[in-house]
Protein backbone atom coordinates (compact mmCIF):
# COMPACT_ATOMS: atom_id res chain seq x y z
CA UNK A 1 0.00 0.00 0.00
CA UNK A 2 0.91 3.19 -0.09
CA UNK A 3 3.03 4.61 1.86
CA UNK A 4 1.59 8.35 1.52
CA UNK A 5 -1.55 6.65 1.20
CA UNK A 6 -1.79 5.89 4.91
CA UNK A 7 -0.50 9.52 5.73
CA UNK A 8 -3.31 10.68 4.10
CA UNK A 9 -5.30 9.06 5.59
CA UNK A 10 -4.32 10.15 9.09
CA UNK A 11 -4.04 13.43 7.65
CA UNK A 12 -8.28 13.35 6.39
CA UNK A 13 -8.99 12.11 9.52
CA UNK A 14 -6.97 14.75 11.35
CA UNK A 15 -8.33 17.25 9.69
CA UNK A 16 -12.08 15.71 10.22
CA UNK A 17 -11.22 15.81 14.03
CA UNK A 18 -10.28 19.33 13.98
CA UNK A 19 -13.09 21.34 12.77
CA UNK A 20 -15.57 22.44 15.33
CA UNK A 21 -18.87 24.51 14.44
CA UNK A 22 -20.08 27.71 16.13
CA UNK A 23 -23.46 27.98 16.13
CA UNK A 24 -25.41 31.11 18.41
CA UNK A 25 -22.45 31.21 20.17
CA UNK A 26 -22.21 27.59 21.19
CA UNK A 27 -18.79 25.04 19.97
CA UNK A 28 -20.13 21.89 18.74
CA UNK A 29 -17.31 18.95 17.29
CA UNK A 30 -18.69 18.20 13.58
CA UNK A 31 -16.63 15.37 13.58
CA UNK A 32 -17.49 13.05 10.61
CA UNK A 33 -15.11 10.22 9.86
CA UNK A 34 -13.79 10.62 6.10
CA UNK A 35 -14.77 7.54 4.78
CA UNK A 36 -19.03 7.97 4.30
CA UNK A 37 -21.02 5.35 4.08
CA UNK A 38 -23.82 3.10 5.06
CA UNK A 39 -24.52 1.76 8.40
CA UNK A 40 -25.34 -1.55 8.44
CA UNK A 41 -28.57 -2.41 10.03
CA UNK A 42 -27.31 -6.02 10.84
CA UNK A 43 -24.04 -8.05 11.08
CA UNK A 44 -25.14 -9.71 7.72
CA UNK A 45 -25.68 -7.19 5.81
CA UNK A 46 -21.75 -6.27 5.95
CA UNK A 47 -18.40 -8.63 4.84
CA UNK A 48 -16.45 -10.56 8.19
CA UNK A 49 -13.68 -8.41 7.82
CA UNK A 50 -10.97 -11.34 8.38
CA UNK A 51 -12.97 -13.10 5.73
CA UNK A 52 -12.75 -9.95 3.42
CA UNK A 53 -8.91 -10.42 4.12
CA UNK A 54 -8.90 -14.02 2.70
CA UNK A 55 -10.87 -13.09 -0.67
CA UNK A 56 -8.75 -10.51 -1.05
CA UNK A 57 -5.83 -12.91 -0.95
CA UNK A 58 -7.83 -14.73 -3.24
CA UNK A 59 -8.17 -12.21 -5.50
CA UNK A 60 -4.83 -11.43 -6.00
CA UNK A 61 -3.90 -15.65 -6.36
CA UNK A 62 -2.28 -15.74 -3.05
CA UNK A 63 -4.42 -17.54 -0.93
CA UNK A 64 -1.67 -18.13 1.42
CA UNK A 65 -0.48 -14.65 2.07
CA UNK A 66 3.31 -15.10 0.85
CA UNK A 67 3.33 -11.03 -0.37
CA UNK A 68 4.07 -12.25 -4.05
CA UNK A 69 0.68 -12.16 -6.31
CA UNK A 70 -0.16 -14.45 -9.70
CA UNK A 71 0.34 -13.13 -12.83
CA UNK A 72 -2.60 -15.29 -13.48
CA UNK A 73 -4.89 -13.48 -10.58
CA UNK A 74 -7.65 -12.42 -11.13
CA UNK A 75 -5.77 -8.91 -9.68
CA UNK A 76 -3.60 -9.23 -12.81
CA UNK A 77 -5.94 -9.75 -15.38
CA UNK A 78 -8.15 -6.54 -13.99
CA UNK A 79 -5.00 -4.61 -13.88
CA UNK A 80 -3.92 -5.65 -17.36
CA UNK A 81 -7.51 -5.18 -18.92
CA UNK A 82 -7.26 -1.26 -17.82
CA UNK A 83 -3.69 -0.83 -18.98
CA UNK A 84 -4.74 -2.25 -22.47
CA UNK A 85 -7.62 0.00 -22.21
CA UNK A 86 -5.35 2.48 -21.62
CA UNK A 87 -3.25 1.75 -24.83
CA UNK A 88 -6.11 1.38 -26.75
CA UNK A 89 -7.33 4.96 -25.73
CA UNK A 90 -3.88 6.78 -26.09
CA UNK A 91 -3.13 5.04 -29.71
CA UNK A 92 -6.57 6.26 -30.91
CA UNK A 93 -6.30 9.54 -29.40
CA UNK A 94 -2.90 9.81 -32.12
CA UNK A 95 -5.10 9.95 -34.59
CA UNK A 96 -7.56 12.56 -33.56
CA UNK A 97 -7.85 15.97 -35.57
CA UNK A 98 -7.23 17.74 -32.31
CA UNK A 99 -3.79 15.94 -31.57
CA UNK A 100 -2.63 18.32 -34.39
CA UNK A 101 -4.68 21.40 -34.06
CA UNK A 102 -4.84 22.27 -30.24
CA UNK A 103 -1.07 22.06 -30.06
CA UNK A 104 1.18 21.54 -27.15
CA UNK A 105 2.19 18.39 -26.26
CA UNK A 106 0.57 15.33 -25.21
CA UNK A 107 0.93 13.58 -21.85
CA UNK A 108 -0.08 11.21 -19.16
CA UNK A 109 0.38 11.50 -15.75
CA UNK A 110 0.49 8.41 -13.23
CA UNK A 111 0.23 7.37 -9.49
CA UNK A 112 2.77 5.40 -8.18
CA UNK A 113 1.21 3.12 -5.42
CA UNK A 114 -0.93 0.66 -6.70
CA UNK A 115 -1.40 2.11 -10.17
CA UNK A 116 2.38 1.70 -11.38
CA UNK A 117 3.70 0.03 -8.31
CA UNK A 118 2.09 -2.89 -6.64
CA UNK A 119 2.56 -2.68 -2.59
CA UNK A 120 0.53 -6.04 -2.48
CA UNK A 121 3.45 -7.70 -0.57
CA UNK A 122 3.49 -4.63 2.08
CA UNK A 123 -0.11 -5.27 2.67
CA UNK A 124 0.34 -8.79 3.38
CA UNK A 125 3.22 -8.22 5.93
CA UNK A 126 1.77 -5.60 7.62
CA UNK A 127 -2.10 -7.04 8.05
CA UNK A 128 -2.86 -3.83 5.86
CA UNK A 129 -2.16 -1.40 8.70
CA UNK A 130 -0.02 0.99 8.08
CA UNK A 131 3.12 1.67 9.72
CA UNK A 132 5.90 4.57 8.63
CA UNK A 133 8.31 3.04 9.67
CA UNK A 134 7.68 -0.34 7.82
CA UNK A 135 6.61 1.29 5.36
CA UNK A 136 9.93 2.96 4.56
CA UNK A 137 11.62 0.29 4.46
CA UNK A 138 9.52 -1.23 1.69
CA UNK A 139 9.92 2.15 0.06
CA UNK A 140 13.60 2.66 0.06
CA UNK A 141 14.41 -0.60 -0.35
CA UNK A 142 12.83 -0.48 -3.77
CA UNK A 143 10.67 -3.61 -3.07
CA UNK A 144 7.50 -2.76 -5.07
CA UNK A 145 7.08 -4.95 -8.72
CA UNK A 146 5.18 -3.22 -11.42
CA UNK A 147 1.41 -3.45 -11.27
CA UNK A 148 0.69 -6.04 -14.05
CA UNK A 149 0.45 -4.39 -17.79
CA UNK A 150 1.30 -1.19 -17.00
CA UNK A 151 5.05 -1.25 -18.03
CA UNK A 152 3.80 -1.96 -21.15
CA UNK A 153 1.26 0.59 -21.39
CA UNK A 154 3.58 3.41 -20.44
CA UNK A 155 6.64 2.34 -22.65
CA UNK A 156 3.84 2.32 -25.72
CA UNK A 157 2.64 5.49 -25.09
CA UNK A 158 6.24 6.87 -24.58
CA UNK A 159 6.87 5.84 -27.67
CA UNK A 160 4.19 7.23 -29.09
CA UNK A 161 5.64 10.36 -28.21
CA UNK A 162 3.02 11.51 -25.52
CA UNK A 163 4.84 12.53 -22.56
CA UNK A 164 5.50 10.84 -18.86
CA UNK A 165 4.71 12.13 -15.75
CA UNK A 166 3.92 11.06 -12.51
CA UNK A 167 1.93 12.93 -9.49
CA UNK A 168 2.54 10.89 -6.24
CA UNK A 169 1.79 11.64 -2.36
CA UNK A 170 5.01 10.32 -1.42
CA UNK A 171 7.31 12.83 -0.34
CA UNK A 172 10.32 14.41 -1.66
CA UNK A 173 12.68 12.28 0.12
CA UNK A 174 11.22 9.56 -1.17
CA UNK A 175 11.38 10.84 -4.85
CA UNK A 176 15.07 8.88 -5.32
CA UNK A 177 13.61 5.71 -3.87
CA UNK A 178 10.72 6.00 -5.97
CA UNK A 179 12.42 6.82 -9.04
CA UNK A 180 15.00 3.73 -8.89
CA UNK A 181 12.02 1.05 -8.31
CA UNK A 182 10.03 2.61 -11.62
CA UNK A 183 12.89 2.44 -13.44
CA UNK A 184 16.10 0.83 -12.80
CA UNK A 185 16.86 0.09 -8.77
CA UNK A 186 19.36 2.19 -7.61
CA UNK A 187 19.98 0.15 -4.21
CA UNK A 188 21.10 -3.13 -3.46
CA UNK A 189 18.27 -5.74 -3.86
CA UNK A 190 15.48 -3.24 -5.13
CA UNK A 191 13.50 -4.08 -7.70
CA UNK A 192 14.01 -2.40 -11.77
CA UNK A 193 9.92 -2.00 -12.62
CA UNK A 194 11.26 -1.43 -16.05
CA UNK A 195 9.04 2.01 -16.78
CA UNK A 196 10.70 4.74 -18.84
CA UNK A 197 12.13 7.60 -17.23
CA UNK A 198 9.89 10.24 -16.72
CA UNK A 199 9.66 13.67 -18.93
CA UNK A 200 11.88 16.17 -18.65
CA UNK A 201 8.81 19.06 -17.85
CA UNK A 202 10.42 22.33 -17.97
CA UNK A 203 14.13 21.84 -18.69
CA UNK A 204 15.44 21.53 -15.00
CA UNK A 205 16.03 17.39 -15.25
CA UNK A 206 14.42 14.31 -16.02
CA UNK A 207 13.50 13.76 -12.16
CA UNK A 208 10.96 16.67 -11.94
CA UNK A 209 8.83 14.85 -14.03
CA UNK A 210 8.05 12.89 -10.71
CA UNK A 211 5.95 15.44 -8.90
CA UNK A 212 5.91 14.05 -4.69
CA UNK A 213 4.22 16.59 -2.06
CA UNK A 214 5.71 18.49 0.46
CA UNK A 215 5.37 17.72 3.38
CA UNK A 216 5.59 21.06 5.29
CA UNK A 217 3.02 23.87 3.65
CA UNK A 218 6.21 25.77 3.69
CA UNK A 219 7.77 23.98 1.33
CA UNK A 220 5.15 24.04 -1.42
CA UNK A 221 5.87 25.33 -4.77
CA UNK A 222 3.65 28.26 -5.44
CA UNK A 223 0.99 26.43 -7.29
CA UNK A 224 0.19 24.35 -4.51
CA UNK A 225 -0.11 27.10 -1.68
CA UNK A 226 -2.48 29.39 -3.91
CA UNK A 227 -4.79 26.18 -4.53
CA UNK A 228 -4.92 24.09 -1.21
CA UNK A 229 -5.24 28.16 0.62
CA UNK A 230 -8.31 27.04 1.92
CA UNK A 231 -7.73 23.62 2.89
CA UNK A 232 -7.05 23.30 6.91
CA UNK A 233 -4.12 24.78 7.60
CA UNK A 234 -3.14 25.00 4.47
CA UNK A 235 -2.36 21.79 3.57
CA UNK A 236 -3.16 20.24 0.56
CA UNK A 237 -5.97 17.42 0.61
CA UNK A 238 -5.42 14.77 -1.96
CA UNK A 239 -7.89 16.44 -4.69
CA UNK A 240 -6.35 19.51 -4.39
CA UNK A 241 -2.47 18.22 -4.53
CA UNK A 242 -3.34 16.02 -7.25
CA UNK A 243 -5.15 18.33 -9.58
CA UNK A 244 -3.32 21.61 -8.82
CA UNK A 245 0.06 19.81 -9.95
CA UNK A 246 -1.75 18.51 -13.21
CA UNK A 247 -3.01 21.99 -13.57
CA UNK A 248 0.52 23.17 -13.37
CA UNK A 249 1.71 20.36 -15.74
CA UNK A 250 -0.64 21.53 -18.51
CA UNK A 251 0.59 25.20 -17.43
CA UNK A 252 3.68 24.33 -18.85
CA UNK A 253 2.17 23.65 -22.30
CA UNK A 254 1.21 19.70 -22.22
CA UNK A 255 -2.03 18.28 -22.89
CA UNK A 256 -2.97 15.26 -20.18
CA UNK A 257 -5.11 13.04 -22.37
CA UNK A 258 -5.09 9.96 -19.85
CA UNK A 259 -4.86 10.11 -15.93
CA UNK A 260 -4.62 6.48 -13.97
CA UNK A 261 -4.79 6.11 -10.32
CA UNK A 262 -5.99 3.48 -7.78
CA UNK A 263 -7.88 6.20 -5.72
CA UNK A 264 -11.15 8.08 -7.16
CA UNK A 265 -9.14 11.17 -5.61
CA UNK A 266 -6.17 10.76 -7.47
CA UNK A 267 -8.83 10.74 -10.53
CA UNK A 268 -11.29 13.71 -9.37
CA UNK A 269 -10.49 17.18 -9.92
CA UNK A 270 -10.13 17.87 -13.67
CA UNK A 271 -6.75 18.52 -16.15
CA UNK A 272 -7.18 15.34 -17.79
CA UNK A 273 -9.61 14.58 -20.96
CA UNK A 274 -9.95 10.80 -19.63
CA UNK A 275 -9.10 8.36 -16.00
CA UNK A 276 -8.48 5.32 -15.59
CA UNK A 277 -9.11 3.38 -12.27
CA UNK A 278 -6.72 0.65 -11.26
CA UNK A 279 -8.26 -2.09 -8.69
CA UNK A 280 -7.05 -2.00 -5.37
CA UNK A 281 -9.47 -2.96 -2.64
CA UNK A 282 -6.43 -2.60 0.08
CA UNK A 283 -7.45 0.36 1.53
CA UNK A 284 -9.41 3.37 0.10
CA UNK A 285 -7.88 7.12 0.69
CA UNK A 286 -10.73 10.15 0.24
MG1 LIG B 1 -2.14 5.01 -5.36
Amino acid sequence: MAFTSSRRRLAALAAVLGLSLIVGGVAYAAASPAIQTVTPVSANHMGNIDVLRQQIRNYYGDPLGSGVFASDSNYAKEASSVAAAGTSYLAAKRHDLSWWITGGPKAIVLDVDDTTLATWNYEVFSNWAYNPTTNATYVNGELFPAVPGMVQMVTQASKEGYAIFWVTGRPPSQASATLGNLTTANVTGGISAGYPAPTDPDGSGPDTGLYTKPSAVADYPAYLTTACASDPGGKCSTIHYKSATRAHIESLGYDIVASFGDQYSDLIGGYADRTFKLPNPNYYLP
